[in-house]
């Protein structure tokens, strides 16, 4: 595989070129890679490991940052310039849509992983709802087994968002029911100097939902603004690969148990749906996420009525008047009540 990620200059072009006779393992000096399919790499360490941690990125076809850094992190370790210690499996998400750079091809990837549909054959059948239900499998594998070894369990889904946003990084977390957040997720964020943090006040059917109710420590990440392949500056996102490959390099390392006090958090308020053609917000296309609105103004008119803010202070974010009918158009966003959200 080495060889032939030589020839083929990168592991992206690698991946993208689809292989139809993978290698499946590859023999490293302290580990081995096994190539589980196009797109989805594993690293198991020879010594003794105590994380599985799961990088998915490019659920979006066109948000390249994530992407980008995830393809050069892979060769590094192909190429043993990086030494992973811990057992970590690498997802390129929707390749259809990455090798065109769209978002999605004909169903927006994130919208699939239920976990309460099941991963029989369905009656619409698109390459974005094959390819979730591979990923969800080995998804699925990959923790079965840490559970088995008893390991801890952590899951990163990186993003970039559409459009420019008031906190360029931020993170979505889960709804975890009676469940409380970790506090290692909040140091992982505060190290990476990812400052807003989206509670989510539902069930969904994102990636990082459906690897929580795994019992899995997860969370989607938007690390900047969507921009060509090649074209970011990877500097913007520093704090975090550093953070990140720290963790993957030696370990996850709980240093303040109260990081989510220097975190702004956020609790979903309400998901604005269209209801109708007649659909339109009531602000400039071009706004940023996490812009601010006062009691009573009126954030969209749908065939149902107009959309006003009911708190004292709403912020917004995704929103989206494109989307299907029936589809989340946006989300509203109040301060968090954290009482009760995060285990001391
Ligand atoms: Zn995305």
């Amino acid at each position: 595989m080495r060889l032939l990620l030589a020839e083929h200059l990168n592991f992206f072009n690698y991946t993208l070129a689809r292989p139809t006779e993978l290698p499946s393992t590859l023999y490293l000096t302290h580990g081995e890679v096994l190539l589980h399919a196009a797109g989805v790499l594993e690293y198991i360490p020879d010594q003794p490991y105590h994380h599985c941690i799961l990088i998915s990125c490019g659920i979006h076809g066109n948000e390249m940052a994530p992407i980008e850094w995830c393809c050069q992190l892979i060769e590094d370790v192909l190429a043993e310039n990086v030494l992973l210690q811990q057992r970590v499996q690498f997802q390129l998400g929707n390749l259809d849509a990455i090798a065109v750079q769209q978002r999605f091809v004909e169903t927006n990837m994130n919208r699939l992983f239920d976990p309460k549909s099941c991963l029989a054959p369905l009656a619409t059948d698109t390459s974005e709802i094959r390819r979730s239900k591979q990923l969800r499998q080995y998804t699925i594998k990959f923790f079965d087994q840490a559970t088995t070894l008893g390991c801890s369990q952590y899951h990163f889904d990186l993003h970039t968002a559409i459009r420019a946003s008031k906190q360029p990084l931020f993170a979505v977390l889960p709804w975890l029911g009676e469940q409380r957040y970790a506090p290692i997720l909040f140091d992982f964020l505060k190290q990476s100097e990812i400052q807003a943090v989206l509670l989510s006040a539902q069930p969904t059917s994102t990636y990082s939902y459906f690897s929580s109710t795994l019992g899995v420590i997860s969370a989607t990440l938007e690390l900047g603004q969507v921009q060509p392949f090649g074209t970011h500056d990877l500097t913007l996102i520093q704090a975090f690969t550093r953070t990140l490959t720290r963790w993957l390099t030696s370990a996850p390392l709980l240093e303040d148990m109260n990081a989510w006090q220097q975190l702004t958090l956020f609790q979903v308020s309400r998901e604005i749906k269209k209801t109708s053609s007649t659909f339109k917000f009531k602000f400039p296309d071009d706004i940023a996420n996490f812009s601010c609105f006062e009691r009573g103004a009126c954030l969209a008119e749908d065939a149902s009525g107009k959309v006003v803010v009911e708190h004292d202070q709403e912020w917004i974010v995704f929103p989206n008047a494109g989307v299907p009918i029936g589809e989340r158009a946006m989300l509203t966003l109040v301060r968090a009540h954290t009482d009760q959200l995060i285990s001391t």
